[in-house]
């Protein structure tokens, strides 16, 4: 198949912190969470680059895979991806503040604002009423209109293509799941729109009655996996890949890194590497870090620096100045050994790397 060139960082001079991406992973979990939709048709949620990852890329290869409705959260970030469009539509998440009505992209024909209260009903109805979405809150208290709202008269008068609310626990078996899933349905009757949508990735796995018309998987997409029986069908879409840029010997008793946080009790090989929590390679991650070279494991020791890290390499004690050493980045694990989230570890990926799709 024809493929535009997706590589607009590379250049003459690779860079030392590299973000493998894989395209198939990516479409494949596309495909998959599009499968379990069933009936729905499948979004993808590219808001914050893409959850870290890049997201016109990301938007190119979804495209091309049939995925048709698109969203980010603010204005700017819709700017530059409106060239990649086509037929595709675009929906800002965040909504229309009174500054936004400026926007010079508030009009184009491939985006939509996802209205989240009545005070952005009525902007947008004096603005002319076009195509939007619509946001209902049906128990999250985080953005869209309050179910008091749903019977105003006004929103007849709005061009709804999108009626959607978002799940707050959808990760987690509670009740709130089947009190969002009653409300919506509510809001399905009582509000007038093309399409209704509730479930993000973690709602897609609660079962068909949480699909409506679309789903809108972020998470997933990117090899998250926030309900365990999702794990089978979801791939790892990133991998870090980092150079080797010194090769030490140390005796027992030396010491790694700020505050000495590693001690060697044995003659050992160090690599210090080209990564960091610049890179989003985070402090967190000490103690649970592990690079991969060929089969072998490499632990990350002693305090991750800025630019740096050291790994063990007795495994792999053929290692030199330049070689490459991967890091599966795994999401589940890092999460479950750090507390940060799988969210926050996606988008912590600094622009820094060099994002290379394969
Ligand atoms: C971010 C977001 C999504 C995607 O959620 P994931 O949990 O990443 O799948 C879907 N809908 C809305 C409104 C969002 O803000």
């Amino acid at each position: 198949m024809a493929r535009r060139a997706i590589f607009p960082m590379q250049d003459s001079c690779p860079s030392p912190a590299r973000l493998i991406l894989d395209r198939n992973a990516l479409v494949s979990n596309w495909e998959a969470l599009a499968r379990i939709s069933g009936g729905a048709a499948t979004g993808a949620a590219i808001k914050a680059d893409g959850y870290g990852l890049g997201a016109a890329d990301i938007l190119r290869i979804l495209y091309d895979a049939g995925c048709r409705d698109f969203y980010v959260a603010h204005w700017q970030e819709a700017a530059p991806l409106l060239p990649l469009l086509q037929d595709a539509s675009l929906s800002v998440l965040n909504g229309v503040m009174p500054q936004d009505m400026a926007n010079p992209h508030l009009h184009h024909p491939a985006v939509k604002p996802v209205l989240n209260s009545m005070a952005q009903a009525e902007r947008w109805a004096r603005a002319g009423g076009e195509r939007c979405d619509l946001m209902v809150d049906t128990g999250m208290n985080r953005l869209g209109l309050s179910m008091a709202d749903i019977a105003d008269p006004l929103l007849q008068k709005l061009d709804i293509d999108v009626c959607m609310s978002h799940l707050a626990s959808a990760d987690e078996d509670v009740p709130q799941n089947e009190v969002q899933l009653d409300n919506f349905r509510a809001v399905r009757s009582a509000i007038k729109a093309g399409r209704y949508s509730l479930a993000n990735s973690a709602g897609i796995a609660l079962g068909r009655d949480y699909h409506f018309d679309l789903t809108r998987p972020g998470l997933s997409l990117y090899g998250g996996v926030p309900r365990a029986e999702m794990r089978e069908h979801i791939k790892a879409v990133a991998t870090i890949d980092t150079m080797v840029l010194q090769v030490r010997d140390l005796k027992a008793g030396d010491m790694v890194g700020y505050n000495a946080m590693f001690t060697a009790d044995r003659v050992m090989r160090i690599a210090i590497l080209s990564l960091g929590y610049a890179d989003g390679y985070l402090r967190n991650f000490t103690g649970s870090g592990m690079l991969l070279h060929k089969n072998s494991e490499l632990p990350v020791l002693g305090r991750i620096s800025m630019d740096l890290i050291a790994a063990d390499i007795s495994a792999s004690p053929d290692l030199q100045e330049g070689d490459r050493v991967l890091c599966a980045y795994d999401l589940m694990h890092y999460a479950a050994a750090t507390g940060l989230s799988q969210y926050e570890l996606l988008t912590n990926l600094a622009e820094r790397f060099e994002r290379v799709w394969v």
